[in-house]
């Protein structure tokens, strides 16, 4: 049985995976302990807890965490964790509780959790999306899982998709992230002269069904912006399969549809036909906690 641990800004949840499945499940604040030991500790003393409740031993620990390297298993000086120095968190869980740990950032634990759980399930060359507040990616070639030789691999958010375009927040301009994240879908909207003033993607959507031209607009944009990254990106590694996840991907209608016409479009012919595009399958709830266990499998 796999620990996955999935570390948030304000709670980290933590899960007992058996084969496909969470089997139980805990969350802790990530705010309010005296240091990164004392949040270690609780995460020992919340597992213990789980161990006793199912009965079953742990055979690995797998962490997904903001600014996390795979390679070093430190958790780089994230600006949205307590922190403020590297916290080599994969030793000190594996330490504490005496089996092997993997820590990998939270986009390579969710392409790793769609490849083990999920939509790409069998898919050796695989890219997943994450459409959220940013824009996160997680890329696995020939069965493997991209690293890159620094750890720090797949970052399709901030590749530039329009020179001296919108400030991202990486510092430079023109990221896809600052196009097609909720942030970028607010500034399109508000681009386009929408008379809402919405603070979610949910809004948009509910007024591009309500026919309103700007919320419609919005969502062209969005899936042109998208559809370009995602052909560029299939140009680096040459998937099977792209996984999109998160919210903005369940507007089936305004986005996935158009968004699969254009992709095919904007496709380099040596790919056409020989890639898909797909929504994440796993339940909402579990998806950070899979993802994390599946670090845990490598
Ligand atoms: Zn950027």
């Amino acid at each position: 049985m796999i620990l996955g641990i999935d570390i948030g800004g304000t709670s980290s949840k933590l899960g007992l995976v058996h084969e496909d499945k969470v089997i139980a499940r805990a969350r802790i604040a990530t705010l309010g302990h005296a240091d990164d030991h004392a949040f270690a500790d609780a995460l020992v003393r919340e597992t213990a807890r789980l161990t006793t409740e199912t009965g079953r031993p742990i055979t690995a620990i797998g962490i997904g965490a903001p600014n996390a390297n795979q390679l070093t298993g430190i958790i780089e000086m994230a600006p949205n964790l307590p922190w403020k120095h590297d916290v080599p968190l994969a030793r000190m869980m594996s330490d504490r509780i005496g089996v092997p740990a993997t820590l990998g950032n939270d986009a390579n634990a969710a392409a790793l959790g769609e490849w083990r759980y999920g939509a790409g399930r069998g898919i050796d060359d695989l890219i997943v999306v994450t459409l959220g507040t940013g824009v996160g990616s997680g890329f696995i070639v020939n069965g493997r899982l991209v690293l890159g030789s620094a750890g720090n691999a797949g970052e399709l958010g901030h590749a530039i998709l329009q020179p001296e375009g919108r400030a991202c927040t990486c510092g430079r301009k023109g990221c896809l992230e600052a196009y097609v994240s909720i942030r970028g879908m607010l500034a399109t909207y508000a681009e386009e002269g929408g008379a809402a003033n919405p603070t979610d993607v949910k809004t948009i959507a509910d007024l591009a069904h309500a026919g309103e031209s700007a919320a419609i607009a919005c969502f062209q944009r969005t899936t042109e912006w998208l559809s370009i990254g995602l052909a560029n990106a299939v140009c680096a590694t040459g998937p099977k399969r792209i996984v999109l996840f998160g919210g903005i991907a369940r507007n089936g209608d305004l986005l996935m549809a158009p968004l699969r016409e254009r992709f095919h479009a904007n496709l380099l012919n040596i790919y056409q036909g020989r890639v898909d595009l797909t929504v994440s399958a796993l339940p909402d709830d579990d998806a950070a906690l899979l993802g994390a266990a599946a670090l845990g499998t490598l």
